[in-house]
């Protein structure tokens, strides 16, 4: 092996709760893994200040805290770090073999997939300026935070219709705003939705600016057909127009679904044996940090298991 090679046992892609839970159960388990942790690392916890409904702190923690500790927690056993990207893998022969950004090339016995999935936003300056001061994307993370409020949602998919009948514990009423004229949601979802009495909807509309300085205020929105501009006051924006796997990198190397997230079989298993997928690289249905932690375990006792076969 050259200079700028290493050889380890288990390589962990991604420093979310999934990877950090990885690496602390591996490391417990002699196995020394590497976790080559992305840029930045730490997931999308980084950008999410309050965390209530992690187990454990009963009054909540700031997100990149979370992250520093569970980070600590596995180090302190033996995992070590690359805060680097993974730019190339190769997993049609083993060791697997993955190419970071300056940090050279790593060979593993096993690797874990948890490069976590990003929700996509609208790109408007005031969304970038309000996210975490009443702008989300993530109705179970922050529905709690917007009681007796009156919210928006934006999409026309079944998180849109999810998120927004999640919303009518909390808030007075929930409007959908939607860019095209007939939902794309499930029609199970939709009649939920349309016949809730606390939810209504403006279709072909787009938010042009959301409105407020220290927090939510307001949205200004457009109606494209007329053009017109209207102004509706509400005390939050609930983004929910889709989330993007971060699986680019593993094109061609495992199997992916149509919108790119990882395809598991029992749980953790990829379709190459060898490569485990914990966390919301493959899991589009639950996206919390505690699920993701748990996939975490699971992926490294998987990992384990399959190592002592071998
Ligand atoms: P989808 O891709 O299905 O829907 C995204 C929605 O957001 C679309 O209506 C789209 O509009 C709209 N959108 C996208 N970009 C923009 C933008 N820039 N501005 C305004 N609107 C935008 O994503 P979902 O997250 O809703 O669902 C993903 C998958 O997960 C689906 O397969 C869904 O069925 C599944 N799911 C199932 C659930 C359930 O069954 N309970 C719950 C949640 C998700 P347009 O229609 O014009 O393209």
């Amino acid at each position: 092996m050259s200079d700028g090679e290493r050889r380890v046992q288990v390589a962990i892609v991604g420093s979310g709760p999934a990877g950090l839970t990885a690496a602390l159960y591996a490391a417990r388990g002699q196995l020394r893994p590497l976790v080559i942790s992305g840029v930045p690392a730490g997931g999308q916890l980084l950008i999410t200040t309050d965390v209530e409904n992690y187990p454990g702190f009963p009054d909540g923690i700031q997100g990149p805290e979370l992250v520093d500790l569970m980070r600590r927690q596995a180090a302190k056993f033996g995992a070590e770090y690359i805060d680097d990207n993974v730019t190339r893998v190769d997993f049609g022969q083993r060791p697997f073999t993955l190419w970071t950004g300056s940090n050279g090339i790593v060979h593993a016995d096993t690797v874990i997939l948890a490069t976590g999935a990003s929700a996509r936003w609208l790109g408007l300056p005031s969304e970038d300026r309000l996210k975490n001061h009443g702008v989300s994307a993530c109705a179970t993370c922050d529905g709690f935070f917007f009681k007796g409020k009156e919210l928006v949602v934006v999409g026309g998919g079944d998180s849109a219709m999810e998120e927004a009948l999640f919303l009518t514990n909390f808030a007075t009423h929930v409007t959908i705003i939607h860019r095209k004229g007939d939902l794309r949601a499930s029609q199970v979802m939709q009649h939920r939705a349309r016949n809730h009495p606390k939810i209504s909807f403006s279709f072909d509309t787009v938010v042009e600016e959301i409105l407020g300085t220290e927090k939510v205020e307001g949205v200004r929105l457009k109606h494209l057909p007329t053009g017109a501009s209207s102004v509706l006051p509400v005390g939050g924006v609930f983004v929910a127009i889709g989330h993007d796997p971060a699986t680019a990198v593993f094109r061609g190397a495992v199997d992916l679904n149509a919108e790119g997230y990882v395809k598991v079989r029992e749980h953790t298993r990829t379709s190459v044996e060898g490569v485990f997928a914990a966390g919301d690289a493959h899991d589009h249905r639950y996206r919390q940090a505690v699920t993701a932690a748990g996939m975490g375990c699971m992926a490294a006792m998987d990992a384990e298991r399959w190592l002592s076969e071998q």
